[in-house]
């Protein structure tokens, strides 16, 4: 095997191909749009095409695809090959720059929120040069871009890329202004910790539950969960191990900087953290990450579950966005020193980030809500519905003492005595963690804990930054005329901590006291995606969008349409699940086992009344009265799934029916078909358990 400094990238069309693969004058052209977002000339565009092919085709492609990231919440790509005709019935392989730059796959079939008929179908892809083509299953993949043929947005990436541009322009404004002028662009980089679940695949295939929804709809506790903490940070098996390995492998292979890996809380739950990266790359990276860690799981009989909540009673997967801003000139905007309490600029932009945490909280709340969400936020597993920031002690103090005028001393770094001789002391970071918060200062960056794991973050990432680039956009319209800057800074930055107080929360977020709390501080506590979603529409935020550039009011409204829609097509088809497992496999299965105890009583009886068939009995009737329960119910959601059609035209009703009425009756006929799992013999139940799913690897 290599050493991984030499196949690290080896599948990347990265920077270092670049300069060895292209004519100086192409590279640096390139580069320029790289780096400052100039338009690329087709010229340009033939010449690096060209190259890429010829690097592609060494490595054994033969075919291209334009990836994108439409509005399904996974990636998207059509394959064409590189061949073309050379007359006499020769072919060449071939790409030239308007294929790299343009692509044309039918955008009908994917999602748009009514804003484009079937018959409009056209649709296009763009290049983003800014992340790198790679090779994957002997394809080159070039990241792009995705719009309907009236200019439309129908993906990710494209508002992902304006939402960075508007925090770099107006961060830059303000920075200039306050004496900085040598800064000229600024990045927002994220480090995505992405959670999961592996299980063996033998297991997995025999669940319909896991193949159609990706979480368990069935399935009564096993005797062993989490409670013992003995999986968090244990030493990791064999096999979880030997699969650790081979996508640590795969993922340097396509320059992704996967950095850490562990054990979590619940059994067969893991983590894989990369180092961070600028946030479109990061969001590219973690779309592969994830279509990796499944990849390479069927390679070892193993399938990874990225449900936000595969299994009830142990925790689901989140995933944790770590963002922060940095500046061309290499300072992190969000690293505040040894001094925080004379560093303004740090100030200001925390400041900024409070204010738009404080008005947006229903943006950020919206940006990680789905049906697999719903599971986590709010239970004691994952950060609440009630969005909150957490600054630590000493930050919270110093916001404290600016609010009040009084003077701040910062205790700075003390170092922490181990007592031990052979242990080395060393110094501790200024705040404790707080695990509770869904929005934790955690050093030098804001750690947004909120995210469900099979979030692409994006999503989360677009509203960040557009609701810090709105808040810098209008300190930057506050101090612009100011005669004396540095005071009108302090006045500024005062002014708004005590205006935005309300949302920094240093105490225990799964306390019941802070729910009442945050109700008091007039806190939204959204529980639920049609909750959250019906706020996306809101003219406050509509106006946001609208004046940052990042959707015009149709692609708003498209995208509402879109995630109501989404819900209610998931809750429906995990009820189509449910129905289907309780007809076709538990009513038979449980039945077939109450003849044989049946059978086995009157076989006892028959061959003397005096052996007693107490046990046989009290199991009849206690499952034949559950077995009732269960068909009824069962019914009753066939109909309640038949009547959601009376809510279809209106997008929000549908959805709040699905989780009102279809969801709460799932609740309710799984809580029957797990008791009636506890008395059936495993022989005669027709899945897989929790403890061999949970435990099985
Ligand atoms: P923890 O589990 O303590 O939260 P990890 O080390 O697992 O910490 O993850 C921290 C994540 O934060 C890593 O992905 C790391 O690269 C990322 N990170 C560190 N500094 C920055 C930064 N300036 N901007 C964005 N992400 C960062
Ligand atoms: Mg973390």
């Amino acid at each position: 095997m290599a050493k991984v400094p030499e196949f690290f990238g080896s599948m990347v069309f990265n920077d270092q191909k670049m300069q060895e693969r292209l004519p100086k004058a192409t590279y640096k052209a390139l580069k320029k749009t790289i780096q400052n977002g100039e338009p690329l000339d087709l010229s340009v565009a033939n010449v690096v095409a060209s190259a890429m092919k010829d690097w592609a085709v060494e490595k054994g492609c033969t075919h291209y695809t334009h990836w994108f990231q439409p509005m399904t919440g996974i990636t998207a790509e059509k394959h064409d090959s590189f061949i073309s005709p050379s007359g006499e019935g020769q072919i060449i392989m071939e790409f030239s720059g308007k294929e790299l730059v343009k692509g044309e796959p039918d955008a009908s079939s994917f999602p748009s929120g009514g804003i484009r008929a079937t018959f409009e179908a056209r649709g296009y892809t763009t290049w983003d040069p800014t992340s790198y083509a790679f090779v994957k299953d002997s394809t080159l993949y070039i990241p792009t871009a995705f719009c309907s043929y009236t200019g439309e947005v129908l993906d990710k990436k494209t508002p992902l890329l304006r939402s960075m541009e508007r925090i770099s322009t107006e961060a830059v404004k303000v920075l200039n202004l306050i004496g900085k002028t040598e800064i000229s662009r600024v990045i927002t980089t994220v480090g995505p910790e992405q959670e999961y679940f592996l299980i063996d695949k033998e297991i997995y295939d025999q669940r319909e539950d896991l193949i159609y929804t990706g979480r368990t709809l069935f399935g009564a506790k096993a005797p062993k969960g989490q409670e013992l903490d003995d999986h968090y940070f244990g030493a990791i098996k064999t096999r979880v191990a030997e699969y650790m390995k081979d996508l640590d492998e795969e993922l340097w292979k396509l320059g992704i900087l996967a950095k850490t890996k562990h054990n979590e809380v619940a059994p067969s739950q893991h983590e894989l953290a990369p180092i961070f990266s600028t946030t479109n790359i990061a969001t590219d990276h973690n779309e592969l990450t994830m279509e990796i860690m499944k990849k390479t799981a069927e390679k070892h009989g193993l399938v990874c579950l990225l449900h936000e909540k595969p299994f009830a009673g142990v925790n689901g997967s989140g995933k944790h966005n770590n963002w922060s801003i940095s500046t061309n000139t290499g300072e992190n905007l969000l690293d505040p020193g040894k001094q925080p309490e004379n560093n303004i600029q740090f100030q200001l932009f925390l400041a900024a980030i409070v204010k738009a945490v404080h008005e947006y909280q229903d943006l950020l709340r919206i940006s990680v809500a789905s049906s697999g969400n719903d599971h986590r936020l709010g239970a004691n597993e994952a950060p609440p519905s009630i969005i909150s920031m957490y600054l630590g002690d000493d930050l919270g103090a110093l916001v404290d003492s600016i609010i009040d005028g009084t003077e701040y001393v910062s205790k700075g770094r003390t170092r922490m005595m181990t007592g031990v001789d052979v242990l080395p002391d060393f110094k501790k970071d200024t705040s404790d963690r707080n695990r509770t918060s869904p929005f934790a200062f955690t050093g030098n960056k804001f750690e947004f804990r909120a995210l469900g794991s099979s979030l692409n973050i994006a999503c989360p990432n677009i509203m960040l930054n557009t609701i810090v680039a709105q808040s810098l956009s209008e300190f930057y319209d506050e101090l612009k005329d100011a005669s004396d800057i540095d005071a009108a800074v302090k006045e500024l930055i005062k002014k708004t901590f005590t205006e935005h107080k309300d949302i920094i929360f240093n105490g225990n977020n799964y306390a019941d006291e802070w729910v009442e709390e945050a109700e008091k501080r007039g806190l939204l506590n959204l529980k639920s995606l049609p909750d959250a979603v019906a706020h996306y529409i809101d003219q406050k935020n509509i106006d946001l969008f609208v004046k940052n550039r990042i959707y015009n009011v149709e692609e708003i409204h498209a995208r509402y349409e879109i995630e109501l829609e989404n819900y209610a097509k998931e809750i429906n088809i995990e009820a189509l699940t449910m129905i289907d497992m309780a007809k076709k496999n538990i009513l038979p299965s449980v039945t077939s086992y109450v003849r044989e105890l049946t059978d086995t009583a009157l076989a006892k009886k028959a061959l003397s009344d005096v052996i007693p068939t107490t046990v046989e009995e009290e199991l009849i009737l206690s499952l034949s009265n559950k077995l009732v329960c269960f068909a009824k119910k069962t019914t009753e959601l066939e109909e309640a799934v038949i009547k959601a059609g009376d809510y279809s035209s209106n997008g929000l009703a549908y959805a709040k029916y699905f989780r009102e009425t279809v969801f709460a009756l799932m609740q309710e006929l799984r809580a029957i078909g797990d008791s009636m799992e506890t008395e059936t013999s495993s022989e005669y139940w027709p899945y897989p358990s929790y403890g061999e799913m949970l435990f099985g690897v």
